[in-house]
C-alpha cells in the first residue's frame, strides 16, 4: 500500500498529528434518527491493549428505553481495530483464554505491513465482526443463559463507541 495514506479510527492521523474522528458530526451519547428509527450509542472506556467487556446491561437498558417488543437489536462497533461478540458471561476465564489464544494465533509482531504497527489488532477485529444481531422478543433480548454480549478491544486502551438500533417489527 505504499503511497496510500491510511489511517485508522481513533490513531493519529501521521500528517497532521491528531485524533481521527470519523465521528464528528453524531450526537453524543444521543439520539440519530435515519430514516425515522432510532439509533443510540454509548461510549465503552477500555483499560488495556486487548479486553473484553460485558456490554449487555448498556444494551438491555437501550432496549427498554425504545419500548419495542417484537424485533431485532442491532449492535454495531464503528472501529477498525476493535469488535463486537457474543459468548460466556459466567466465568471470566472464558474471555481470558479467547484473548490469550487469540495473542497466540495473532502475534502483535509479525510479518505485517501496515505502517501504525497494529494488523494484529485489524485482523482480530476483522476475524469477530463488527457487528452483532440478537432477536427480541417479550421486550427482552434472545440471549442463552450463559451468553453476554462483549465490546472487544484489541488496540486499547482508547474510548470507543457502540451503536445499537432496536427495529420493531417481525
Ligand atoms: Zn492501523
Amino acid at each position: 500500500m505504499t503511497g496510500i495514506r491510511q489511517i485508522c479510527y481513533g490513531e493519529k492521523d501521521p500528517v497532521k498529528n491528531r485524533r481521527m474522528s470519523r465521528l464528528v458530526g453524531w450526537p453524543g451519547n444521543g439520539f440519530m434518527k435515519p430514516g425515522g428509527a432510532a439509533m443510540k450509542q454509548f461510549s465503552v472506556k477500555t483499560q488495556a491493549r486487548s479486553q473484553m467487556i460485558d456490554i449487555t446491561a448498556q444494551v438491555r437498558s437501550i432496549l427498554r428505553e425504545s419500548r419495542v417488543e417484537s424485533g431485532i437489536c442491532f449492535v454495531f462497533v464503528p472501529h477498525t481495530t476493535a469488535a463486537v461478540t457474543i459468548n460466556e458471561n459466567a466465568d471470566p476465564d472464558v474471555p481470558r483464554d479467547i484473548l490469550a489464544q487469540l495473542d497466540k494465533t495473532i502475534p502483535l509482531r509479525g510479518d505485517y505491513l501496515h505502517s501504525e504497527g497494529n494488523s494484529a489488532a485489524h485482523i482480530k477485529a476483522s476475524l469477530f465482526g463488527a457487528s452483532e444481531t440478537v432477536l427480541v422478543e417479550g421486550g427482552s433480548l434472545v440471549l442463552g443463559t450463559w451468553q453476554s454480549i462483549f465490546f472487544c478491544e484489541f488496540d486499547g486502551p482508547r474510548t470507543r463507541q457502540v451503536c445499537v438500533r432496536i427495529v420493531p417489527g417481525g
